[in-house]
């Protein structure tokens, strides 16, 4: 055997990177991938844009889990060496709203294509669908055993299947399997950045609307979180960006049997007095209409009679001249606090990404290795760590796949005398 051999489980965006470094710093690599194509996540990413990385300057913010391991691991490869890993790949990058960066092209293919380029020029073998499925460790070897029953062996394992989310994609947690059985921990995996189920009268009638606000996750009375951004009702729950952002935390509160809600203030940009002064004008102005037309010009047209009934004002069609100041109190309340229940989030298919994963503190951060195993790497969305919309879980698996790779690839790192 080789005694620089690399074998990376999983050819997704952090096992493709973690390969092009690892055979730059000369080691004979080798990509195990479950499918029978490498990136088939890459193609999906950003509806088919690849939003690839964020330019915000307070990164390590965007992401939960480990703040010191999450800012380490930028010490070693930050948004600026990744921009530049690409342009030397190939890809011209544009930079959109709220720093959001784009392959130029407009295509997530462009960044698989010169990624593929990279592993052909570099000629790192790729063994397709044959899933790894079980991985020993004895006298610092692996023994990596494939679903056709063939063994790969090496000095060096980058895993870097993945998580959870999006099983049709070839994650099916696979890698959480593997790292226990080697000895590590994992914190319970659970569907993020995914549209939340609510069970509420209006739902289907709001079908398709779409507001942009600031919202709260709530667990019972407590704040957990909180985003802002466009919310979109759909048939069965919530959606958009800003709900996407807060669903990482439904699942706990619930197994902890607590309420979940999603707290929605669709006037961020008024005060509560502001609203009354608001509601006192437009009511001398409104005389002759009725409570479903004093609230026209105001919210979108299929929110009004929901508005109407969760503040109590039963018939839409009376005079407004008639409106008490209790009833306009509530309806200013549901405006800026509408709290509205949850009751899960739809599953892993629906989900961008994984919350959860390989304790953080098993890993150490300048190496992406593991303090259990030498020789033994994370990479990617394997790792409890988690970004918000925007670029960022990208920019996770091209920063631990870029650092694991060349770890990988010194014998020195993998705990060997040299
Ligand atoms: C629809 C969608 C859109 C997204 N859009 C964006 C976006 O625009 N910007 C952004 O930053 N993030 C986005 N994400 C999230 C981002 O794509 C992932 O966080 C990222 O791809 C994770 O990289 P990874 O290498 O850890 O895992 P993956 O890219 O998921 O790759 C894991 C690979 O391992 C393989 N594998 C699994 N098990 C085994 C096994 N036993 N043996 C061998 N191979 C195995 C899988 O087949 C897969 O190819 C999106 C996700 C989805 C689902």
């Amino acid at each position: 055997m080789d005694a620089n051999r690399v074998v990376i489980v999983g050819g997704g965006a952090s096992g493709l990177v973690a390969a092009i470094a690892a055979a730059r710093k000369g080691a004979e690599v080798c990509i195990i991938e479950k499918l029978d194509r490498v990136g088939k996540k890459i193609l999906a990413t950003g509806n088919g844009r690849c939003n690839m990385t964020n330019f915000n300057e307070q990164i390590h913010d965007c992401y939960k889990s480990d703040q010191a391991f999450i800012r380490k691991v930028f010490r070693s490869f930050n948004v600026d060496q990744t921009v530049d890993f690409f342009d030397r790949l190939g890809i011209l990058h544009k930079v959109e709203s709220e720093g959001r960066v784009y392959p130029f092209s407009g295509q997530a293919s462009s960044v698989l294509d010169v990624l593929k380029m990279k592993i052909k020029e570099l000629n790192i073998e790729t063994i397709y669908t044959n899933p790894v499925v079980k991985i020993e460790n004895k006298a610092n070897i692996f023994r990596i055993y494939l679903k056709d029953k063939s063994v790969v062996a090496s000095e060096a394992v980058v895993m870097a299947c993945g998580g959870k989310a999006g099983p049709q994609f070839g994650c099916h947690g696979d890698g959480f399997i593997l790292s226990e059985s080697l000895g590590h921990s994992v914190i319970s995996p659970e569907p993020a950045l995914v549209q939340m189920i609510c069970n509420e009268w209006y739902n289907k009638r709001l079908k398709g609307v779409r507001v942009k606000g600031n919202a709260k996750l709530q667990c019972d009375e407590s704040v957990i979180s909180e985003s802002k951004g466009e919310i979109q009702f759909t048939e069965d729950g919530l959606s958009g960006i800003c709900i996407f952002d807060l669903s990482r935390d439904v699942h706990s509160c619930i197994k902890k049997g607590k309420k979940c809600s999603v707290v929605v203030d669709i006037f961020p940009e008024y005060t509560y007095d502001e609203l009354q002064l608001i509601f006192q004008k437009r009511l001398s102005y409104s005389t002759f209409k009725t409570n479903e037309e004093f609230l026209t010009g105001l919210v979108n047209k299929r929110l009004i009679p929901v508005i109407l009934k969760l503040s109590a004002v039963q018939k839409s069609d009376e005079n407004c001249s008639a409106l008490t100041s209790k009833q306009i109190n509530r309806m200013i309340h549901t405006f800026k606090e509408w709290k509205i229940p949850v009751a899960g989030t739809r599953s892993w298919e629906y989900a961008q990404v994984t919350a959860g994963g390989i304790d953080t503190k098993e890993i150490d951060p300048q190496t992406m290795g593991s303090i259990i195993i030498p020789g033994l790497f994370f990479a990617g969305e394997i790792i409890n760590v988690d970004g918000i919309c925007g670029g960022y879980n990208l920019q996770w698996a091209w920063s631990t796949g870029h650092i694991a790779g060349e770890n990988a690839a010194k014998p020195i790192c993998r705990g060997f005398k040299v």
